[in-house]
């Protein structure tokens, strides 16, 4: 049976493969007679599927050895708050402001940074562009600068990482990559930190995604809760408390999907790359060449991940969604705060559903153009 396409932003569709084997390995993992929810992390079986799920993180994203990949709890919005208790020193921190989730963060961060200035921002366009980077303006002595790779909400990407030491700027970048983690490689050589939460990219709720150069831990505000120092959480492999092994262990499962995905000669997360091109140009195509459909992103901050779109007799929204229920293609409705439509198409999103996708809206604008 065919499974509905679920253009969810998140929570978000997993990968079907994925679906079927921790449905097979539930009640039994391995022969060990325990559902993988049941066991210690501190056990053999536990270990061996944490160890597992860290190399393959750390082999599909090319994660150097000076970084350390930590399994968190708290999601991104907890991480607002972690990075700067960890990075900050309670001194000043930059961010680049290009839509709602960066606004977040620079929010929460005025808790525990002495200032908090916001270098560049994409206000002005109404998050339509990004500011580029040869205009932002870093504080001197900052102890980080953020910014979020992909906005989820109003669909900017950044398709190329700063280089803050091009700009002058020595402070290490913070990276929220939260729903295009695992999209496309990353260049670690411009990072200090990313993090991101797992249920739009990797897998279930619950667990968070942390890469730290190891240089940069240790200086944790002395109020940071000790569950959330990265010293603690690094020193004891992610076990200081109990992590999320249900959120590692099927995260595990999806990077062994990706490293098996190929395209042509392309494999892992290069082909993984390669697909996400072709559903989004395929998506963003169709939406321009409609006379009933269009989406506000400039061309090239446009992400690949978060397709937002809007028709222009918006006295048809209803209509549209409830057909496109009807054809199998779920969670089509926007972000509350920006109406219209979204369509999320994740690593888990193949290119027929999204060639699914593109019939019905050619098919609805036939019958209401
Ligand atoms: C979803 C999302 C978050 C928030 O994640 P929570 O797990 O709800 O805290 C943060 N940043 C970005 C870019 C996101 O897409």
């Amino acid at each position: 049976m065919q499974r509905p396409y679920n253009f969810s932003a998140g929570p978000a569709a997993i990968p079907e493969e994925v679906l079927q084997r921790a449905a097979a390995e539930m009640l039994d993992w391995h022969g060990s007679g325990m559902g993988v929810m049941e066991m210690s992390h501190r056990g053999k079986e536990f270990n061996s599927i944490y160890e597992a799920a860290e190399a393959g993180l750390r082999s599909l994203l090319a994660v150097p050895p000076e970084f350390k990949i930590l399994f968190m709890q708290g999601g991104g919005l907890a991480e607002n708050a972690i990075v700067p208790m960890n990075l900050s020193r309670a001194a000043v921190v930059d961010f680049v402001v290009t839509g709602s989730w960066s606004q977040k963060s620079e929010k929460e961060a005025r808790k525990y940074a002495s200032e908090v200035n916001v270098v560049a921002s994409g206000a002005a366009s109404g998050f339509t562009t990004l500011p580029d980077p040869g205009s932002w303006t870093p504080s001197v002595g900052a102890s980080y600068l953020h910014i979020c790779s992909n906005e989820t909400i109003h669909g900017v990407e950044f398709h190329e990482l700063p280089d803050l030491r091009a700009l002058g700027c020595d402070a290490p970048l913070v990276v929220d990559f939260s729903s295009h983690v695992a999209s496309r490689p990353v260049d670690w050589s411009r990072v200090g930190l990313a993090f991101g939460g797992a249920q739009k990219n990797i897998g279930p709720a619950g667990l968070t995604i942390v890469v730290v150069r190891e240089d940069l831990i240790g200086q944790a505000l002395p109020a940071c809760p000790s569950a959330f120092d990265y010293r603690l959480v690094a020193d004891n492999r992610s076990m200081y408390n109990t992590p999320p092994t249900w959120g590692i262990y099927m995260a595990g499962l999806t990077f062994d999907w990706l490293a098996r995905q190929t395209e042509g000669q392309a494999r892992g997360i290069a082909a993984m790359e390669r697909r996400n091109i072709a559903k989004a140009e395929l998506l963003y195509g169709t939406i321009d060449g409609s006379q009933l459909y269009y989406n506000k992103v400039s061309p090239p901050c446009r992400s690949r991940m978060n397709v937002p779109f809007f028709l222009r007799d918006e006295s048809l929204n209803e209509a549209f969604l409830a057909g496109a229920r009807e054809r199998g293609l779920l969670q089509l409705k926007g972000h509350k705060s920006v109406g219209g439509m979204r369509a999320s198409i994740y690593n888990a999103m193949p290119l027929a559903g999204v060639q699914a996708l593109v019939d019905y809206l050619r098919d609805f604008e036939k019958a209401h153009g």
